[in-house]
This record gives structure tokens, sequence and C-alpha cells, in this order.
């Protein structure tokens, strides 16, 4: 469970999220739907407790991040796709990430099997794609089996076939009865993957409904 108390973060004069209440359910997976800019990545972070809201709190499972991140057995989190430069392998890069929090081997093995990287596991993270690398962020994120999934634009820049298994993945994680958070611009994707909808404009909430219940207003 995700809540969110009039998260605000202003940046200067600029107001990124704007007195922003939501509760995110476990069980079926939820959107977080709005445009570039809209403050999704922002609101995020502040889930995540990576950065401090400017008024307002978040709690995830009931507990607050406020200045301290979140542990990886808790709430997984994948946020806006950046390349990893590194030249170190696939294998490599989750372990590295395991070993901060004593997760084991055979749940790098684990992950990497359920993300469908088996085959390059140990290839340079350097060489590989955007979908690739998507995948290895997933992976990262549900290292510690946690019970709240955090994702941030997951299916930018994957292909159709990448498109569909998130897809799957996000319902098989909210079936599991996690609770699963996955922002989008694209209302046609999130019509598609979510049941739930938190829709955002300018920092501001605009709905918190149904996918069905949404459609259907239009
Ligand atoms: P989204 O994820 O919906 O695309 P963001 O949360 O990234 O939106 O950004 C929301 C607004 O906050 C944008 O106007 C963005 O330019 C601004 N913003 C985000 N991070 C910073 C920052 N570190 N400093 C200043 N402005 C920022
Ligand atoms: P099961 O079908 O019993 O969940 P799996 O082999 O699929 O068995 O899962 C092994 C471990 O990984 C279990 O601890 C399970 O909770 C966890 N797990 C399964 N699916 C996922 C997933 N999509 N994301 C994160 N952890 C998962």
């Amino acid at each position: 469970m995700i809540e969110a108390h009039s998260l605000t973060k202003r940046y200067g004069e600029h107001t990124a999220v704007d007195d922003l209440s939501f509760t995110v359910r476990p069980g079926v997976v939820t959107g977080f739907l709005g445009p570039n800019g809209a403050g999704k990545s922002t609101t995020m972070r502040m889930l995540l407790g990576l950065d401090a809201p400017t008024s307002g709190r978040a709690a995830v499972n009931g507990r607050k991040y406020a200045e301290h991140r979140a542990p990886l057995h808790e709430v997984g989190a994948m946020l806006e796709a950046r390349a990893v430069h590194t030249g170190r392998s696939a294998y490599h890069h989750l372990l590295a990430l395991a070993a901060t929090t004593g997760i084991s081997r055979r749940r790098v093995n684990e992950v990497i099997d359920l993300v469908g990287l088996s085959a390059v596991a140990g290839k340079r993270v350097g060489g590989f794609s955007l979908g690739m690398g998507q995948r290895l962020g997933i992976a990262g994120a549900l290292l510690g089996d946690p019970a709240t999934v955090i994702l941030d634009e997951p299916v930018n820049g994957l292909d159709p076939e990448g498109i569909l298994w998130i897809r799957n993945l996000l319902k098989g994680l909210a079936g599991e009865g996690r609770t699963v958070l996955v922002s989008s611009h694209l209302m046609s994707e999130m019509a598609l993957t979510a049941e739930h909808l938190i829709v955002i404009g300018r920092g501001r909430l605009i709905a918190d409904t149904s996918v069905a219940q949404f459609v259907a207003r239009a």
C-alpha cells in the first residue's frame, strides 16, 4: 500500500507536485498517468525517499521513507531509464546490488530468468539495447521480492513483444497481492495494463478512478 498525503514539491518558484493525495492498493495494477513534466517521476522519488517533499508526506507499507531510501526487500523500484555505462556484466551488476542487502546469488539468477535475460547475463551492460536495459532495471526492482513495486515508464522504448511481456509481468505481480504503481504518459498503454488510474497534470490530481470509469467519462 502506498499513501501520499498532500505531497508537494517546489523547485524555486516552480511547483512540480502540488498538494497530491492518493492511495495505491495492493492486488491490482495502478497506472500513474500524465503528460511529460506532470510530476510523475518527482512523486515517485518522494515515495521512495529519494527526494524530500517540500510539504506533505508519503508512506509505503505504512512506513515513511523521508530521509533514507526504502530497502530493496520492501519496495522495488525502477526510475526512468538511464543508460547504465558499465563494463560489468548484467549478472555482476545485479550481484553488486544484491550484496548491499544480503540477497543471495540464487535470487540473482532467479530474477535474471524472470526478466528473460539469461542468455545475455554474462554480457557487458554497456552494450545493452534500451529494452534489455529496461529488463535489467526491472530485475533490480524485483531482486528483494518486494511487496511494493514502483516502475517509472517501463515500456518506453520497448518493442511490442517487450511491451506485452511487461504487461503480463505487472498483472502477475499484482495477482500475487503486491502493490504495483507504474507510470506512463500513454493513456492507450495504461488502458491495457492498469485496472486503476491516478491521473495528474501540472503536479495536481485530475482523477483517481478505475480505468473503466475513466474511459467511460471521456
Ligand atoms: P514527469 O515524470 O511527469 O515527466 P517530472 O516529475 O520529471 O515529470 O517533472 C515535473 C516538473 O518538475 C517538470 O516541470 C520538471 O522540469 C521539474 N523538475 C523535475 N526535477 C527537477 C529538478 N531537480 N530541478 C528543477 N526542476 C525539476
Ligand atoms: P511461485 O510460483 O511459487 O511464486 P516462482 O519460482 O515463480 O515460484 O518464484 C520464486 C520466488 O520468486 C518466490 O519467492 C516468489 O514470491 C518470487 N517471485 C515470483 N514471481 C515474482 C515476480 N514476478 N517478481 C518478484 N518476485 C517473484
